[in-house]
């Protein structure tokens, strides 16, 4: 097997002879212990037959791991200095495609399409780019790729949101927009030690498996995420009063969202925090009528 890329030494070779410089524009912090790259490979549950899509590669520290354990690896970063130190750095494994992009503008599905034909088995597999953690998985979600689902690393703080259940002070409109498509936990916490440069907060690998059917029907996905938002826009008021203030207003709003919350079983004292997604899509269809699209 070859000499792993992400040990300090190794990585500080390899940045030395490319006289690499980090950005912190595009969060870029390196992983540089392999066990931790082992472990987060080890909870995407790859075989031989799988694909791995990678966001972000930079010197192929996790890239490489996922070539040992995969298929076919395809890594998108948008970072053109990186280019070279890959085909550097990962010449030893040929089922890896890098693709210069940024992941927000690529054509994920269709980079799937031409790059991993006959394969079913696909994860996404990342240490993300902190600045960027939230848009990167809405895309990816909101995308509807071929995927089982994400094993990613990114910032405790946002892990712990988007894992988060009801009742707690985590929870809010993110982990509804994520728990809606996967099921959602943090699989490890990660020190500061093993990154080069180290980041300033605490990071967190999550395991996000995809539904086979979303937690609830409803007549519209994207009213859900809308009274959602509006549920939780201050924290400390009541989902009628915050719902009052973030639909888009009508004639007798407070009326109509009285009647709205009646026929979802929601107590128009209670606050966003308390409720479940399955309430929230109850609620959000009973809404509908009156301040969906075009009402
Ligand atoms: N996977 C490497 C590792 O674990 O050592 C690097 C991870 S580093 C946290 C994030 C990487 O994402 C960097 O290589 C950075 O250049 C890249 N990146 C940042 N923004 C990106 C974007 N919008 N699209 C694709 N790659 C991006």
């Amino acid at each position: 097997m070859n000499k792993d890329i992400a040990t300090p030494i190794r990585t500080k070779e390899i940045l030395n002879k490319y006289g690499f410089s980090f950005k912190k524009s595009l969060g870029q912090n390196f992983l540089i212990d392999p066990n931790i790259l082992r472990n987060i490979v080890s909870h995407a549950d790859l075989t031989d037959e799988s694909g791995a899509i990678e966001v972000g590669p930079g010197i192929g520290a996790l890239t490489e791991h996922l070539a040992r354990a995969a298929k076919k690896v395809v890594s998108f970063e948008i970072d053109q200095r990186l280019l070279p130190v890959l085909e550097d750095t990962l010449s030893p494994y040929d089922n890896v495609k890098i693709v210069h992009s940024d992941i927000l503008k690529a054509d994920v599905k269709k980079v799937i399409e031409e790059e991993m034909p006959g394969i079913e088995d696909i994860m996404v597999v990342a240490n993300l780019p902190y600045y960027v953690t939230t848009p990167i998985l809405l895309k990816l979600l909101n995308d509807r790729l071929p995927i089982r689902g994400f094993v990613v690393m990114m910032q405790k703080e946002v892990a712990d949101r988007i894992t988060a259940k009801p009742g707690t002070k985590e929870y809010g409109s993110l982990s509804i927009a994520i728990q809606y498509y996967v099921t959602a936990e943090v699989a490890m916490v990660v020190p500061k030690t093993v990154f080069m440069p180290q980041p300033n907060v605490d990071s967190a690998v999550i395991r996000l498996i995809k539904h086979s059917e979303p937690p609830v029907k409803v007549l519209n996905e994207d009213f859900l995420f809308e009274v959602t938002r509006a549920s939780f826009a201050q924290r400390r008021k009541t989902i009628l009063n915050n719902l009052q203030s973030g639909l888009t207003s009508g004639k007798e709003k407070k009326e109509l969202i009285l009647e709205a919350l009646e026929k979802a079983g929601v107590e128009p004292s209670r606050r966003g925090e308390t409720l479940s997604i399955q309430e929230f899509g109850v609620l959000a269809d009973a809404l509908y009528p009156h301040f969906g699209k075009g009402k």
